[in-house]
């Protein structure tokens, strides 16, 4: 079977929800600003507007890590069994942007070692897990937002990977089971399927639920053996499935992508949909962006982007202490240091990067081998080289705006943002064609001046320099056609209002379950 041609991009204004209006109550484990790993913090984050701007009353729960200052305490108290222990949940609550805000407080989720919300042991990550979907699931019954509990009318929960996967199930067992909420609909979103919650078959006692129920959670495959897996039962019981673009929902159903899961999800094909996520045009615009207003970056459009990318590049070039020209190419790298973003693709590049004439910048967190190869690649190449290990979201927007390339050698990559808030910023990708990068970015092709920016074909450092050798030469030869694909990626709309309306459509397909 050939991968599906990427679906056209549709610039029409979509219309509102009308008469398909509903109650959606968003669940996820981090949601921008108030913390955030990766897209699923961006997609948390913006989706939920997004759905209120068409229409739709929407709430988005996620649990209570620190201090916020927008959440005030809702005084109500709640009691949760987790592993045979009583524990007290407070609700908290703020509202914005038009979305109902609600904050799952108590004690795990507090103060967590480095903020790191997917850390612990195993089976503390579980618990918390189990605690913040039971407290979830009865947010529409106990939290009254602008004074009216959401009830369990019209009223779609949208889970999000494995953290929120329990959901579904909780659902099931505790109310569609016993004659309740029987016309409240479950989405399950796969951001990233390589994460599953699994875990020994023994963990089943933790979830609590009817014994009948531990085999939804058993997954036979050669890696885990036997084993249990939370994201298998959510996927078996959730009334649909969105994948975060149309590339990975076809990877998810094959071997290679599907780390185990791929029959499942073959299984419930029919309930599988891909929508490739949008932007939150707000933060991520060259001409509003907050974090050029200082250190001689400068705001701009598409009409100032000769002179204000430019300013950008030699504001980049100077805070990081990198000589400051205009003509050489400055490549950009942005994200989690690990296997899945390819990062030992381009340390095997590296010999022949430093060999042109031309400046990387890196940006990153994650393994440590691969936070001290940065640090060491900098050293060795202190004219050409900066690695910055750390997590700064206004070092990220700077590079996007400074850099004139922004590389993405991805192994896997369920929808990926960089390239498109890249797009955005007049920064041309250069990606391994994979899940959502595939989507997004279509390959150069000079004989029509169509396209947005070069792409490679498997995970390999060779064919990532014959990318990059044929995008620097564009870059220094060819300089309309630069401009022109620069101009293209500017222009297209990438918001978050297209994608909202394919949520809306999945929402109610699944409300009316056809
Ligand atoms: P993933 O969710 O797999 O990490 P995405 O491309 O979907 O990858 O989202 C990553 C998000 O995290 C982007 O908004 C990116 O800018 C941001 N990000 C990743 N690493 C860093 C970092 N070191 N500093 C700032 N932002 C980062």
């Amino acid at each position: 079977e050939s991968k599906p041609e990427p679906e056209e991009k549709d610039s029409k204004p979509p219309p509102l929800a009308g008469a398909n209006v509903m109650n959606v109550i968003v669940v996820a484990a981090e949601c921008a600003p108030w913390v955030k790993t990766g897209g699923l913090g961006d997609v948390a984050s913006a989706l939920p507007r997004a759905l209120a701007r068409r229409g739709h009353r929407v709430m988005v729960v996620v649990p209570h890590y620190g201090d916020y200052p927008e959440a005030q305490p809702t005084g109500i108290y709640k009691w949760y069994n987790v592993a045979g222990q009583d524990m007290e949940v407070s609700y908290f609550q703020g509202y914005i942007d038009g979305v109902d805000f609600v904050f799952i407080d108590n004690y795990i989720f507090r103060d967590l070692p480095n903020n790191n919300i997917y850390g612990g042991d195993r089976l503390e990550v579980l618990k918390r897990m189990v605690l913040f979907c039971k407290a979830a699931i009865e947010v529409p019954w106990h939290v009254p937002c602008g004074g009216v509990c959401y009830g369990d009318g019209n009223l779609v929960f949208i889970a999000n990977d494995w953290h929120t996967a329990l959901l579904p199930v909780y659902l099931k067992a505790y109310y569609r089971d016993n004659g309740l909420m029987s016309y409240t609909r479950s989405v399950l979103v796969i951001h990233n399927v390589a994460h599953q919650g699994r875990g020994s078959v023994d963990d089943f006692h933790l979830v609590g639920l009817p014994d009948h129920y531990v085999d939804l959670f058993k997954l036979y495959d050669p890696v885990g053996g036997e084993h249990f897996n939370i994201f298998t039962a959510g996927l078996k019981t959730a009334d649909r499935i969105v994948t975060v673009s149309h590339g990975y929902a076809w990877e998810v159903k094959t071997q290679e992508g599907g780390w185990g899961l791929h029959n499942i999800i073959n299984e419930n094909d029919w309930k599988l949909r891909g929508i490739v996520n949008g932007i939150d045009t707000k933060e991520w615009s060259p001409e509003l962006d907050i974090h050029f207003k200082s250190d001689g970056y400068t705001n701009y459009s598409l009409n100032t982007l000769t002179t204000g990318k430019p300013q950008c590049k030699a504001a980049l070039q100077r805070e990081l202490g990198l000589p400051v020209r205009k003509d050489v190419p400055l490549i950009g790298f942005i994200g989690r240091l690990d296997h899945q973003k390819g990062v030992d693709l381009i340390a095997e590049a590296m010999p022949w990067m430093v060999s042109q004439d031309l400046q990387l910048v890196m940006l990153g967190t994650g393994r440590a081998d691969l936070e001290n190869m940065l640090r060491q690649f900098e050293g060795q190449y202190r004219d050409k080289v900066r690695g910055w290990v750390g997590f700064s979201v206004k070092t990220a927007h700077r590079i996007t705006a400074g850099a004139d390339v922004i590389l993405m050698p991805s192994r896997f990559e369920p929808c990926g943002l960089n390239q498109l808030y890249a797009m955005r910023y007049g920064t041309i990708p250069v990606v391994h064609a994979v899940g959502g990068l595939r989507d997004t970015v279509q390959p150069f092709d000079p004989f029509n001046e169509r396209g947005l920016g070069w792409t490679f074909d498997s995970a390999d450092s060779g064919r990532l320099i014959h990318a990059l050798g044929n995008c620097l030469w564009t870059y220094r030869d060819y300089k309309k056609s630069w401009e022109g694909i620069q101009r293209r990626g500017m222009m297209q709309d990438l918001s978050w209002d297209n994608a909202a309306q394919q949520y809306e459509e999945v929402l109610v397909a699944a409300k009316y379950q056809w």
